[in-house]
């Protein structure tokens, strides 16, 4: 963020490595909670959550030290972003969609303008989104239609975005394109956008049931820069090795924070109705059990999965195996659909208090986020791509 909303320049505080999952929550609850409503409800930016996060150096929390940044572990990250998601949701997804490019880069960028870049980004904490999904592939974002130009003194291209989110409010956007105009649709590199060179054209609005704050908006976008802005390895490779796995990871551990927050708000409403006849079980108590073990089922599969990440980050053999994929995939189905079950049974734990707007059990912007979870590349596609692979999978 090059700026606050109030025109001034931050001073940044470089949160080290290994209190980054208590710094994002601190920020969650003391900014990102007391705002969430507001940013629901105005379908607005984050701001002063984004900017409190930058004011602590986490915008680079997952930049190595070589280059400024705090080089921390993507399981602190996962841990910060359930305490995000349990306070703002929409938060969380902004800043679980900027670590996902920040991963692209530490890990497929190794350009000198790159490598600049994510200086920069350290010293200036600015915010990447990204723009992988396009008006006629959809959510099959392992093809584009658009494709890069490649010019005398650098790249010029073109993007109808259907879907960026927070576009307006990022400092540059990596873009999926077709290598060259020739190329197959799956022969796909990607592309680190910025200004002076970014023109975006918004195209519609953004006014959804769920994850609101992400203003995720269509944008005609026009591009140009240098052929050092294109990230060294192909987007295939890119894609299984880091951008589909991370994606996974975060946006679990966010929905993973929704469903936390939610049994927290069932716990508190039986212990309230326990208290209105001491000595009596209420009725929900055994509910409220049950659902504790599936947020604990759900929890330690998240946890277990950013450590598999995590064992095979540097050994690509493993982590374009059929197995690794299969999990990955079906971490994120698996996530997507226990957020809307868990929140679904702590709606029937506290009734219509849940139901309501205006109760202090109110799960309705859990409800509504949670519904994102699945739509966000499709389940379905998901579990077609992991039914194709599974079809070549030997016994290991
Ligand atoms: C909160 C939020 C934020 C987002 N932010 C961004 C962003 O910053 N940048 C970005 O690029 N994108 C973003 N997206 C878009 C997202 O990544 C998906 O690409 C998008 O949600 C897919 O939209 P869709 O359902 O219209 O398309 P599709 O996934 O194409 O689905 C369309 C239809 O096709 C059906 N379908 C299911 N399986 C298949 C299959 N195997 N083949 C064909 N069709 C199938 C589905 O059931 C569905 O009805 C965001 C989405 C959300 C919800």
């Amino acid at each position: 963020m090059t700026a606050t909303a109030e025109g001034t320049t931050p001073i940044v505080i470089r949160t080290p490595a290994g209190q980054v999952a208590a710094r994002m929550a601190a920020v969650a609850d003391a900014v990102a909670g007391p705002a969430a409503v507001s940013v629901d409800a105005e379908a607005r930016f984050p701001s002063e959550t984004i900017e409190a996060l930058a004011a602590e150096g986490l915008l680079s929390a997952l930049v190595p030290a070589e280059f400024g940044g705090a080089g921390a572990t993507l399981a602190e990250v996962s841990q910060g972003l359930v305490s995000l998601g349990k306070r703002c949701a929409s938060s969380a997804m902004v800043l679980a969609m900027h670590h996902i490019q920040v991963a692209c880069l530490v890990r497929h960028g190794r350009t000198d303008t790159l490598r600049d870049f994510l200086r920069e980004l350290v010293d200036d904490q600015l915010l990447l989104a990204s723009a992988t999904t396009e008006v006629g592939t959809g959510g099959d974002v392992g093809s584009s239609v658009c494709a890069l130009v490649v010019e005398v003194d650098g790249f010029r291209v073109e993007k109808q975005a259907p879907v960026i989110s927070y576009a307006s409010n990022a400092d540059a956007i990596l873009v999926t394109t077709r290598r060259s105009a020739d190329s197959p649709a799956s022969d796909q590199v990607l592309v680190l956008c910025r200004p002076p060179g970014l023109e975006l054209e918004q195209v519609g609005e953004w006014n959804t049931l769920g994850f609101r704050g992400t203003c995720s908006t269509g944008f005609f976008l026009r591009a140009t820069g240098p052929l050092g802005a294109v990230l060294d390895d192909p987007y295939g490779e890119i894609s299984r090795e880091t951008m589909l796995p991370f994606a996974h990871l975060v946006w679990s551990s966010l929905w993973l924070g929704i469903a936390t927050d939610a049994v927290d708000q069932a716990r508190r409403f039986v212990q309230a109705e326990a208290r209105k006849k001491p000595g009596t079980l209420p009725p929900a108590a055994l509910r409220l059990a049950e659902v504790t073990s599936v947020l604990q089922q759900f929890t330690d599969m998240v946890r277990s999965a950013v450590a598999r990440f995590e064992e095979f980050q540097d050994d690509p053999d493993r982590l374009t195996s059929v197995g690794f994929g299969v999990g990955m995939n079906s971490l994120k189905v698996s996530a997507s659909t226990l957020v809307v079950d868990v929140v679904r049974e702590c709606m029937l734990i506290c009734g219509l208090a849940s139901y309501r707007l205006d109760s202090p059990f109110s799960l309705g912007r859990h409800l509504r986020d949670a519904m994102g979870a699945s739509l966000m590349v499709n389940n379905d596609r998901i579990l077609a791509h992991n039914a194709q692979m599974l079809l070549a999978q030997r016994s290991e």
